[in-house]
């Protein structure tokens, strides 16, 4: 293979960027100092927090945020995390009139982290899905502010806290809305509350708008729009509307970033493409090493591949191949960095696998505009490929897919998995009683509360009509059992509202798996077969039951 002779332009470029990079972990150094020794500065005026001290404060704030952005592009995501936190305490404490004890402690504590990840030095990863910096943010409940008349405040901060969010109260009425820090998935108001509306138009610009609204026609929509409302849910409640909701503006942040795999054998090169790309915000990981792509593909599950042609000892095309024979990565779109001119070569590596060619030396801003594009229509694409368009879980054939993959990884490493099918209650009753829509609704719910009652790394599939599939990594099939009987507890208490009042649905599962240590060689048919045999024994001894599949049952 033909390693390319760098050009005059690519030496430049790679100088840049080295430039850029020295450039950016010094300005972060500085930072850090300036943080500091602001907040050390700030100590002695804990007793008189005035409003010029509360302004400095805020002023840390803006530069624990800056910190936070840039600490993942240079290398620091143990800096972008203590950071993040630290804003929204930071935050906090602007608005305070006096300094509460806790928060300056936590302040200091994060400061010290922060400082810890400076000294430390970069480590050489970045902040992809899957390092536990993105994980813990992904986890963490968004904040969602709520005014409500003080009787109804009770009920409505129990319903938001169940769906996954944070409920934060700020003071009544439009005093409270000035002091409105920035980053909440949405504010939730109350029409009943007076001034409502109001509050909505100080609101507006700051987050995205929910009205509980018990007059909902037209007129009072058309009121509201202009208010700057952008959901209004009717009374009574239909709290999967709400969730729908909140899941849209929460999501809506959260899901901006096209995750992209850089593989180039040389590592200055992927590094300095990673940087240009993390710096337009796209989630990047970067590797020199070809042999190692199918693992980065399988760990980061890339939107898009971005790949050197000519590499020492396996050339891109090849690789192109080679990612090829997984079925999953079939749609997945590759990106050839390419110093290769000849025409012909080009059409060849076109239809074995590569999708574009950029010649190489690359312009930076080109390369970013290229591969944004790329990356957000693959994701579009493979959204709806994958996903059930009523519950955006797994459909069947991806979650089968899945069990095999997770099914071999458990075996491989003598992990624990667990497989569990699902099947609604009488659910032909509740179609001929209330509706389909109503129907839709109750599926709806049940795949919301397996979302946020399993784990992030658990998988959720439709499985069927009003039939799910759940795949519990690391988890012994009794322990699966156990989690199961409790979400189909809370799900048999949740009551579904109807305009004649509310009725009350339930499932039965079965469960099987493989227990953590060596284990007879199972395949991904047979789990489904005995998870499938118990789903129906519970069935049969009167529904609304978890059933442990008898060879994983306890003797
Ligand atoms: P059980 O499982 O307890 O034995 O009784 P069941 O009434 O749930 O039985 P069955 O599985 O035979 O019926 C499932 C029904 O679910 C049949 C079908 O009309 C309905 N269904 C399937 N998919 C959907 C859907 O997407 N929306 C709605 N509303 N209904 C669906
Ligand atoms: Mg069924
Ligand atoms: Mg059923």
């Amino acid at each position: 293979m033909v390693e390319a002779v760098p050009g005059a332009a690519e030496l430049e470029m790679r100088d840049a960027l080295r430039r850029l990079r020295a450039d950016g972990v010094q300005r972060l150094g500085e930072r850090v100092r300036a943080l500091e020794a602001g907040w050390t500065a700030l100590q002695p005026r804990r007793l008189a927090w005035d409003a010029a001290a509360r302004v400095e404060v805020a002023e840390l704030a803006a530069s624990a945020h800056r910190l936070a952005g840039a600490g993942g592009t240079f290398g620091f995501p143990a800096l972008s995390a203590a950071a993040a936190p630290l804003e929204l305490i930071l935050l906090g404490l602007r608005d305070e009139h006096s300094p509460n004890a806790a928060h300056i402690r936590q302040a200091t504590l994060l400061i010290g982290a922060v400082a810890a990840a400076w000294e430390a030095g970069p480590d050489g990863r970045d902040s992809a899905p899957g390092t536990a910096a993105a994980q813990n943010r992904a986890e963490a409940a968004e904040p969602v502010f709520l005014f409500a008349e003080p009787r109804d405040r009770a009920m409505l901060s129990a319903v938001i806290a169940n769906l996954g969010y944070a409920v934060t109260r700020l003071p009544d009425g439009a005093a409270g809305a000035a002091e409105t820090p920035p980053r909440i998935a949405a504010a939730v108001v109350d029409d009943a509350l007076p001034g409502a509306l109001e509050l909505c138009r100080q609101l507006a610009d700051r987050a995205p708008l929910v009205l509980l609204a018990g007059e909902s026609g037209f007129a009072a929509r058309l009121q509201a729009a202009r208010a700057g409302v952008e959901a209004v849910v009717p009374k009574p409640l239909d709290v999967n509307e709400l969730a729908d909701w909140l899941d849209h503006f929460a999501g809506s942040r959260a899901e901006a970033a096209p995750s992209i795999l850089v593989v180039d054998d040389d590592a200055l090169l992927a590094e300095a493409y990673a940087l240009a790309l993390r710096q337009a915000g796209m989630q990047v990981t970067a590797i020199s090493d070809p042999g190692q792509a199918i693992a980065a593909i399988a760990a980061a599950t890339p939107d898009l591949v971005l790949m050197d042609m000519q590499m020492p000892d396996i050339d891109g095309i090849e690789l192109a191949r080679v990612i090829r024979q997984t079925r999953r990565n079939l749609s997945l779109p590759i990106l050839f960095l390419s110093a290769e001119q000849d025409p012909q070569k080009q059409m060849l590596a076109r239809r074995l696998g590569g999708d574009d060619f950029i010649p190489k030396p690359v312009d930076l801003d080109r390369l970013v505009d290229l591969v944004r594009l790329r990356a957000e229509r693959a994701r579009a694409l493979r959204a709806v490929m994958e996903t059930d368009s009523l519950t955006g879980l797994l459909n069947h054939a991806r979650f089968k897919e899945r069990l095999g993959l997770e099914l071999e990884r458990a075996q491989r490493h003598g992990m624990a998995l667990s497989l569990v099918l699902l099947d609604i209650d009488h659910f032909k009753a509740v179609n001929d009683t209330h509706g389909h829509l109503v129907g839709d609704r109750v599926i709806r719910g049940l795949s919301r509360s397996l979302q946020k009652r399993l784990r992030r790394t658990d998988v959720i599939g439709r499985y069927g009509g009003e039939e799910f599939a759940v795949l519990l990594l690391n988890t012994a099939p009794d322990a699966a059992a156990e989690i199961i009987d409790g979400i189909r507890e809370r799900f048999a208490e949740t009551p579904f509202e109807t305009a004649g009042g509310h009725f009350f649905s339930r499932f039965s599962a079965g469960v099987a798996g493989i227990d953590a240590g060596p284990s007879a060689p199972t395949s991904g048919e047979a789990l489904i077969s005995a998870a499938d045999a118990a789903l129906y024994a519970s069935k049969r001894a009167g529904r609304n039951q978890v059933t442990l599949a008898p060879d994983t049952a306890a003797p």
